[in-house]
């Protein structure tokens, strides 16, 4: 990736800022990930703490095990970051980056907890863009967009509604 990235939560509280990411992107199967983000898998990639901030609020986190830290918005519950105590580096959800398609993995771990799901995404029925799936359901999230764009803001309220 480019020098420089961003990113944050869904509603917006949490934004972070980096100067460069490393070259770690992975994602892990570990059922421990899997519950921390309440997904099949986590997408992590890192960062030396030296080149990050939190650049809006602060995130909440949940310690998994003694010295590992895991990190989410406490308003909206994206998932944000692991962090592993004493280490030089964080590493932040790749589905929290303004950019995440302009990481390319470079691994997978945790293949014990791998699923047999995630060979199946390939052959499941590929229902398209929801625009052209769902298109009034898309018009009316459209309409009702409440999630922080992909950039920094001057100013966003994170209690709307
Ligand atoms: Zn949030
Ligand atoms: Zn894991």
């Amino acid at each position: 990736m480019a020098d420089g990235f961003s990113g944050g939560c869904q509603c917006g509280a949490v934004r972070y800022r980096g100067a460069r990411l490393l070259d770690d992107a992975h994602v892990c199967h570990c059922r421990m990930c899997q519950k921390a983000v309440g997904n099949m898998f986590v997408g992590l990639v890192g960062v030396a703490l030296a080149n990050f901030t939190w650049t809006r609020g602060e995130p909440a986190a949940f310690y998994s095990s003694a010295k590992v830290a895991r990190g989410f918005c406490r308003n909206c519950g994206t998932p944000l970051f692991y962090r592993d105590d004493g280490g030089d580096s964080i590493s932040v959800t790749i589905g929290s980056l303004d950019e995440p398609a302009k990481v390319p993995l470079v691994f997978e771990s945790g293949i014990e907890g791998r699923l047999a799901q995630i060979d199946q995404i390939d052959h499941v029925e590929n229902r398209g863009a929801l625009e052209d799936d769902v298109p009034d359901w898309a018009a009316e999230v459209k309409s009702g967009n409440r999630q922080h764009p992909d950039h920094d803001t001057d100013d966003w309220r994170t209690d709307q509604g």
